[in-house]
């Protein structure tokens, strides 16, 4: 178990009687591509077959009219995955399919369990057999062989067992299951489309298929939907509601509506709140393109600097972190962005981005300003500094490279080359949010976990050079028994 203990991913299901759905579901994953761009996949179902294709790639890589027409049936799931460094592997993609005694099941996965490792090993001793890597064949197998008669029983069984983070979407020859952990920590919602139901990861997929939000799946709860009898819910776990506020910051997309909240006006406050937290005397602001651009304008607005488009993205370039390795990291950032010196020159510039996490994309892009004639350059971050990583499903690295875990503001500053530097408060962070901040997982910011996490994996790592194989293997033979479960 070492190459997906960490991904952020995409999902979708839907359910259409008398429908083909596969098209749907290409569509729905085409909209959540900004979830994962390395691998897509499709599983459909007829009442008596499930039907698979995963490739690598993009959604429009990965599936041609002849994929499509090989997932025939009026349900499917789909998935849009982003692992993290270096293992990206076809046999990894999903949804992934397993055999079990309740039955073939196919699951997709968006978040991180920190106990896989764990069930896993029980389940080989049950003489279990794994054929991926991933921590969601963990999860799908333990779902598929869970004691209890129905799924309801398996359900709560899974929820017991696992620890972390899981939005997910199963499928059987004859009903979609969907599901979300009890802290509800990545995003899951469900929606009406023409007399059949779909779910997805984020409501930007319902937009763009015309479907209508219901509501957002309940930490804890499980959702049932058959061609037959439509939609069945309960609750399998009790809820202990933890939400990745970094969805807000920068993963999900601008159109989509988290916990009643457009994320757009969201960003947009970060970026006025950050302005109060740390004005500046500069004569245009301008924001990392995309994910920064509507934090900008917030800022701009506030700070009544105008907004200037100074740094043009090349939109075809996908997010810096896919490059599997630092160095290509680095050139990514080179390749992504492109300063126009007609708007820089002898301006004090203010540029808002969403986050410093290893520090790759803030130095180029302070040097790339300062080369096209930008005469200052004050950087003004929409989050808290990222001292502590991300356990449940966004890729930010271990501990050791986050660089606000081993370095100062200043230090920062003085590394990325910045005029000045400055980030957002945590309580700013909650105040431009708007909810209350005991709904919202702040680990990244705080340190603080919503439950025990393996942070001897980093001490591990950070004492010993070599693989993190290694270091995992060490952590899981000393696992707190907090984490194996009942
Ligand atoms: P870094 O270059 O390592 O400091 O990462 C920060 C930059 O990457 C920011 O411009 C963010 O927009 C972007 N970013 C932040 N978190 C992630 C993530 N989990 N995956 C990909 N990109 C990210």
């Amino acid at each position: 178990m070492s190459s997906n203990l960490r991904e952020s991913c995409g999902v979708f299901g839907v359910v259409a009687p008398g429908e083909e759905v596969a098209r749907i579901t290409f569509y729905g994953l085409y909209a959540l591509q900004h979830r994962g761009q390395e691998s897509a996949g499709i599983a459909s179902a007829n009442d008596r077959r499930l039907y698979l294709r995963t490739g690598m790639g993009l959604v429009s890589q990965v599936f041609n009219e002849d994929d499509l027409s090989y997932l025939p049936g009026q349900m499917a799931i789909g998935h849009t995955r982003y692992s993290t460094t270096g293992y990206s592997e076809a046999a990894n993609a999903q949804p992934c399919l397993v055999e079990a005694p309740a039955g073939k099941l196919a699951l997709g996965h968006n978040g991180n369990i920190v106990n896989a490792s764990v069930l896993r090993e029980d389940l080989e001793e049950q003489g279990v057999e794994f054929s991926t890597g991933t921590d969601s064949e963990v999860i799908a197998q333990t779902l598929a062989q869970a004691p209890g008669e129905s799924w309801q029983q398996r359900w709560a069984y899974l929820m017991r067992r696992l620890k972390g983070a899981y939005s997910l979407v199963a499928l059987t020859p004859n009903e979609l299951m969907a599901a979300r952990d009890p802290m509800g920590n990545r995003p899951l919602c469900l929606g009406t489309l023409d007399g059949g139901w779909v779910v997805a990861s984020e409501t930007c997929a319902f937009d763009h298929l015309g479907a209508t939000f219901v509501r957002e799946i309940e930490p804890g709860e499980v959702v049932r939907i058959t061609a037959k009898d439509g939609v069945e819910s309960y609750q399998a776990a009790e809820p202990k509601k933890a939400f990745c506020i970094f969805e807000y910051i920068y993963f999900a997309r601008l159109d989509s509506v988290l916990d009643d909240k457009l994320v757009y006006p969201v960003r947009m406050a970060l970026g006025a709140q950050v302005a109060r937290e740390h004005p500046v005397d500069a004569d245009i602001v301008i924001g990392v393109p995309d994910s920064a651009i509507a934090a900008a304008i917030g800022f701009s607005q506030e700070a009544d600097i105008p907004f200037v488009e100074g740094l043009v993205k090349n939109r075809y370039v996908g997010r810096t972190f896919i490059q599997p390795d630092q160095r290509l990291r680095e050139v990514g950032v080179r390749l992504k962005f492109n300063p126009l010196p007609e708007l820089l020159e002898g301006r004090r510039v203010a540029v808002v981005d969403d986050s410093i996490v290893r520090g790759t994309t803030n130095r180029p892009v302070v040097s790339m300003l300062r080369k096209a004639g930008a005469k200052e350059v004050h950087v003004r971050i929409t989050s808290p500094p990222i001292i502590s990583p991300c356990f449940f499903g966004i890729d930010m690295g271990s501990r050791w490279e986050l660089i606000a875990g081993r370095m100062s503001v200043d230090e920062i500053r003085e590394h990325i080359g910045a005029d000045s530097l400055g980030y957002l408060s945590v309580e700013g962070l909650i105040e431009a949010v708007g909810l209350p901040k005991d709904k919202f997982c702040l680990a990244c910011f705080t340190g603080e976990y919503p439950m025990p996490v393996p942070l001897q994996l980093d001490k591990l790592a950070l004492e010993t050079a070599g693989g993190r194989d290694r270091h995992e293997f060490e952590w899981m033979e000393s696992v707190p028994s907090a984490l194996r479960g009942p």
